[in-house]
């Protein structure tokens, strides 16, 4: 669902999603692509499509629904669904679409086995462990069960056993990245004792880059598939040195305008000309999901320079203070996102000013429409 009737365009270019992929993947073992959240805003499709070319087997999805959507698509390869299915019409939808759900409680195991019976065949589960996050998922405590159940029931099998990390891109807080890899190892020792086999994964996108104990034998990776770099800011920045992103959002320009010194601009005159100050007004605002706390604190991107955002971001207008870039027009285009060179915005610069995560700013400005370029 993208927005309607605005000046935005999220531009997509897969091949740096491509190029990403590349430099995540390690010897030994796979590299899943998290692509949840219509590929955290880029689009499910096209994303799988090429990554699936590019070399990857299994791909993981969100809800069921984004599943279902991405079996449909004939894209080829093994999909997971991280959400796991939360009713028996959800059961049926992943024997239909062959999709590996992950499963975190005992009433969905007990409903899996249920809808099992009426099946031909064998569904692959991946059995989703609690090792810190709290959040989601069998503890240390009944994980062993849970796997028994599921070898026992004809109609399951144990394809993975998954768990996550709450802390791998904190440099401040690794001891808990290393309290969870001993807790889901003890896990694994239990089910290997068991003498089941499966697929292990734990890392994210931090992991990957900073944690080689986690890797185990899959990864999932989601942010820096698509430019982020979960250590930006940190002393470990370069660790995400040479991953691109692949969102550029652009809008135009509406109308060009001075302010005289002591004028203010926008709502609730938060910003005051100290001196003369040109001003453009720009088509974006918080309903073209471009946050409003960028309000006197973000920059857009206008012929290869930052351009200080000035009052309240609006519904559809931002104004932006345009004093040091001659002979702007209203109909020129300028970005909201992305751009040449060192003044070129991240997806990591535009989450720091807008008080987020890379990961937000991505999946809000990709519910824009999009356009896909080389
Ligand atoms: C979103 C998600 C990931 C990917 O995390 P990144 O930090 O984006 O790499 C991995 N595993 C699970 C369970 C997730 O929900």
């Amino acid at each position: 669902m993208t927005i309607p009737f605005n000046s935005l365009r999220a531009r997509i270019r897969v091949p740096n999603i491509v190029s990403n992929y590349r430099r995540l993947c390690r010897p030994g073992g796979e590299t899943i692509p998290v692509i949840k959240a219509d590929a955290y805003g880029h689009g499910l499709v096209p994303v799988a499509r090429a990554l699936s070319k590019a070399g990857a087997a299994t791909f993981a999805v969100g809800s069921v629904e984004e599943a279902v959507a991405l079996r449909a698509s004939g894209v080829p390869g093994r999909i997971l669904s991280l959400l796991g299915p939360i009713d028996a019409d959800q059961c049926q939808a992943l024997w239909r679409g062959d999709v590996i759900p992950f499963v975190h409680h005992p009433d969905q195991l007990r409903l899996l086995a249920d809808v099992s019976r009426n099946m031909d065949r064998p569904l692959g589960v991946a059995l989703k462990c609690d090792t810190g996050m709290r959040r989601l998922g069998f503890t240390r405590g009944d994980a062993a069960e849970a796997a028994r159940i599921i070898a026992a029931t004809p109609g399951l099998n144990l394809a993975m056993l998954s768990s996550h990390l709450a802390t791998a891109d904190d440099p401040g807080d690794f001891d808990y990245v290393e309290a969870q890899i001993q807790e889901f190892t003890a896990i694994r020792g239990q089910l290997l004792a068991l003498g089941l086999s499966f697929q292990t994964n734990l890392a994210n996108s931090a992991a990957v880059l900073a944690h080689p104990e986690a890797h185990f034998d899959s990864r999932r990776v989601g942010i820096s598939l698509y430019g982020g770099n979960p250590f930006q800011g940190t002393p470990l920045a370069h660790l995400g040195q040479g991953l691109v992103p692949a969102m550029e959002v652009a809008t135009r320009i509406v109308s060009v305008h001075d302010l005289a010194a002591g004028q203010s601009v926008s709502y609730g005159r938060t910003f005051t000309a100290p001196t003369d100050t040109r001003i453009a007004v720009v088509a974006a605002g918080y309903a073209d999901a471009y946050g409003r706390s960028l309000s006197n604190s973000g920059f857009m991107y206008l012929r290869g320079v930052r351009v200080p955002i000035r009052g309240r971001v609006c519904m559809q207008l931002t104004a932006v203070e345009v004093s040091e870039v001659p002979d702007v027009r209203p109909g020129e285009e300028i970005l909201l996102l992305g751009g040449q060179g060192e003044n070129a915005i991240t997806p990591d610069d535009l989450a720091e000013w807008w008080g987020t995560i890379s990961y937000e700013v991505l999946c809000l400005l990709g519910l824009n429409p999009r356009e896909y370029v080389e």
